[in-house]
């Protein structure tokens, strides 16, 4: 009891002090002002900021190439590029790590396949972690392979889908895998997803490389490029802008 009572008037008398001492602080104390953040110009209705690598705008695929080196042989027409089924994947010249991404798609309208072989392609995240394109607008799939997952490893909160033949977004924030020199992963990657503006993914751990076969693991890498997937569907992809973090 009597501990009570020196303990109580302690701590009012420590509340009153540190009220009466934060209303002497001038407002100031607590701004910061250094460094600024750079002015950049941010993009009307999806077009890239100022400060955005583009990858795609429609005129020339002079940003990516085949995977063995040769030139990248997907159609371009409009502003948009169009997968070549048996051209194989194509993949961005410069590599990436952290980045924020968007990338617009448009699966064929007509129809071509069901469940994996509907519209399907990806984009492969430093050319090893994909996240799905599918039309999964009225077609079923298993959950961890229909559109915006990362394929066999995060289902997505919902199904954002637009109808076969619509354009439609991805807005990607990624954060690269760490690993120290010995090659031990030390931070795996993360990433979030907005899929037509609706985010599908927040902030999920990836587990590893995509696997069709079993289980994702790691390996050590360094930046990797981006990577858009020949599925053997007639998938289409413009407006394609980067951002390094
Ligand atoms: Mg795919």
């Amino acid at each position: 009891m009597k501990r009570i009572f020196l303990f109580v008037p302690l701590v009012l008398g420590i509340t009153f002090g540190y009220a009466q001492e934060k209303k002497q602080w001038p407002p100031e104390l607590t701004e910061v002002w250094e460094p600024k953040p750079p002015q950049i110009t941010p993009g009307e209705e999806n077009a890239p900021p100022s400060d955005a690598i583009v990858l795609f705008d429609g005129s020339n695929l002079d940003e990516w190439t085949a995977p063995n080196g040769r030139p990248a042989k997907w159609e371009v027409e409009g502003d948009a590029v169009t997968v070549v089924p048996g051209r194989r994947s194509i993949q961005t010249k410069r590599s990436f790590g952290d980045c924020q991404l968007h990338i617009e798609f448009r699966t064929p309208q007509e129809v071509q396949g069901e469940g994996q072989d509907s519209g399907n392609s990806g984009i492969f995240l430093q050319g090893r972690y994909e996240v799905q394109v599918l039309n999964n607008y009225d077609n079923e799939t298993y959950v961890n392979g229909m559109v915006s997952s990362i394929y066999k490893q995060h289902i997505p909160l919902v199904n954002a889908s637009r109808p076969r033949g619509e354009w439609q977004t991805y807005d990607i924030i990624y954060t690269a895998p760490r690993f120290n020199e010995d090659g031990m992963l030390i931070k795996p990657a993360y990433i979030t997803v907005l899929y037509n503006g609706v985010l599908t993914l927040n902030h999920v751990e990836i587990k590893g490389s995509t696997e069709y076969i079993g289980l994702p693991k790691y390996m050590p890498h360094g930046e990797g490029p981006l990577q858009l997937q020949d599925h053997g569907n007639r998938v289409s992809y413009r407006n394609i802008w980067i951002r390094e973090l």
